[in-house]
């Protein structure tokens, strides 16, 4: 044990999207506090926020299907869509004000325009995706939707994926232009290097091991020096747990009331990849379908071109999977080591009620190359298994929980942010929608942990994400003006080309 010992006003546990956005908000909120972050592993970005282990889809619900239910009247319900995509809007605003006030560089490193694209097959699903397209299409934020189920036109917008198809059952699609592909590993770097040069102390190869509250109301971080196997102790006022798959451990550590009777459930992840240029060449979009029934909705199956490493290529996935790890670099003990006395009642009420979800998980981890080359065909037609490689991607812990709604042991798909009554350490659990809405969730934290200060914050806030405090709904003026200045700061600009009027393209 090392007496090496610091005391700070925040510290950040986790060098990951998460980290990188509060950190970065902080400084622009406060320079003066005192901000340290503790990541294990050598560099930042390097689990799920990785370019490798997400879909690097900009989540506004231009074509995720899961976002907008039918209603049992048959109607459709868009207000999920809504608040993803006023989400994804405080995101770009924000990355907007560090690219034009030169804090980060070269958007174009971390944000490309690409078309996202909605495809379904069967009679049932062209109509559950008409009425989809009817509902969002007059909606401002979702202005310049297009719907064909003309098999020309199909074939002009998805080519590799029209060619060599029968067209024996009805096939539609949406299209919209001003969607986004985030290489959110890049983004998470280039927010490390700017907090760096803003005397932000940054550890790598160090792991928090354990947290605990001090006699004068701090946190104490017992912190493992991986490199020199010294154990550390730092102190902060403010502490938020950014740790991916790692959170949930860490929160119960703290011992707070609100961390307690919520567990964790992790889901694998594996894409298939394809490098092949002439092949990559002919799909320009992210196409996202419809999850098979009973499949949980983080394995909707979608075609994405991506942009790594300067370099196009295609993804298809996620095929979800059973993995008892937390992280993608974490234990086979991750899952048991999570069950303690105040939530093993919630866990057991999970395990009974998603019997159904595991076998459909462990059966997804059995599949060969050739039955996932099958599920890329109904994509792909004629995909050749020479052309695709397996790639393993992030692990996601989905929250259990006790609800009103569900019971014990209730499964959620979002994201949950779970802070101390007294604002002095935060969390973050769950994925989806992930990355993508890091800047709303940040900001959520702020006002629960900071209330005292918020006010005084807000004029900055405002400068930095002018619709702050505002829906985008009820102020549509904003809409246009916020769409052609960030994809103006972000180098979309093209994306805004589009026509304004939804397009019903004529059916054949
Ligand atoms: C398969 C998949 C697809 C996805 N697709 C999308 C998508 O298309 N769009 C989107 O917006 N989001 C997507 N997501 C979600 C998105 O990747 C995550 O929400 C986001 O990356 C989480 O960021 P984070 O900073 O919380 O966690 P991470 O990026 O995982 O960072 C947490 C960091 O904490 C570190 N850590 C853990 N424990 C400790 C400890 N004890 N001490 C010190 N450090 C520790 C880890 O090493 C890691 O670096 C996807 C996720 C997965 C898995």
């Amino acid at each position: 044990m090392s007496n090496k010992q610091t005391n700070t006003d925040v510290i950040l546990i986790g060098a990951g999207i998460m980290s990188a956005t509060l950190g970065s908000l902080l400084k622009e909120l406060v320079p003066d506090w005192g901000v340290t972050v503790f990541e294990k592993l050598a560099n930042p970005g390097e689990e799920s926020s990785n370019e490798w282990n997400n879909a690097g889809t900009g989540h506004a619900a231009l074509c995720e299907l899961n976002y907008t239910v039918e209603k049992s009247d048959g109607s459709i319900d868009i207000s999920k869509a809504i608040n993803v995509n006023e989400q994804f809007q405080v995101s770009r605003q924000f990355w907007s004000y560090l690219v034009k006030s030169n804090l980060i560089r070269d958007p174009q490193d971390f944000i490309m325009p690409l078309p996202h694209m909605s495809y379904v097959r069967g009679e049932q699903n062209v109509t559950f995706l008409k009425k989809r397209f009817e509902a969002l299409s007059n909606n401002p934020l979702f202005q310049g939707m297009e719907f064909s189920d003309n098999p020309e036109q199909l074939m002009e917008w998805l080519p590799l994926m029209m060619k060599d198809r029968t067209f024996n059952e009805p096939i539609a699609a949406t299209k919209i232009e001003s969607g986004t592909d985030v290489n959110f590993g890049a983004l998470t770097r280039m927010l490390f290097d700017h907090l760096k040069s803003n005397n932000v102390n940054i550890h790598y190869q160090h792991s928090v091991n354990k947290i605990k509250r001090t006699s004068d109301g701090l946190w104490e971080l017992k912190v493992k020096n991986l490199s020199s196997g010294v154990v550390e102790r730092h102190t902060a006022k403010f502490v938020f747990i950014g740790a991916g798959g790692g959170s949930l451990h860490l929160l119960q550590k703290t011992g707070i009331p609100e961390g307690k009777h919520v567990g964790g459930f992790p889901v694998s992840g594996l894409f298939m990849v394809c490098n092949n240029p002439e092949i990559v060449e002919q799909h320009h979009a992210k196409v996202y379908g419809k999850a098979s029934v009973g499949a949980p909705p983080m394995s909707v199956p979608h075609l994405d071109t991506r942009f790594i490493d300067d370099k196009k290529s295609l993804l298809f996935g996620p095929f979800a999977g059973f993995s008892p790890k937390f992280l993608k670099t974490g234990s086979m003990f991750d899952l048991i080591t999570s069950v303690k006395p105040n939530n093993v009642l919630t866990m057991l009420a999970a395990g009974v009620k998603e019997m159904s979800l595991t076998k459909y998980l462990i059966k997804q981890v059995m599949l060969s190359k050739e039955q996932r080359m099958e599920e890329l065909r109904e994509f792909v037609p004629n995909a050749k298994s020479e052309d695709w490689a397996l790639v393993v991607a992030g692990q996601r812990v989905q929250v259990i929980k006790d609800t009103a709604k569900g019971g014990k042991g209730t499964l959620q798909f979002g994201t949950e942010v779970i802070t101390a009554a007294d604002g002095s350490v935060a969390a973050l659990l769950g994925a989806s929608p992930g990355a993508s809405t890091a800047v709303s969730v940040m900001l959520e934290i702020l006002e629960r942990c900071f209330p005292q200060h918020i006010k005084e914050w807000e004029p900055k806030i405002k400068e930095m994400i002018p619709s702050y405090g505002l829906s985008l709904l009820e102020n549509p003026e904003l809409i246009d003006e916020i769409h052609t200045s960030t994809a103006r700061a972000l180098g979309l600009s093209e994306s805004l080309d589009t026509a304004k009027d939804p397009v019903l393209v004529p059916s054949y």
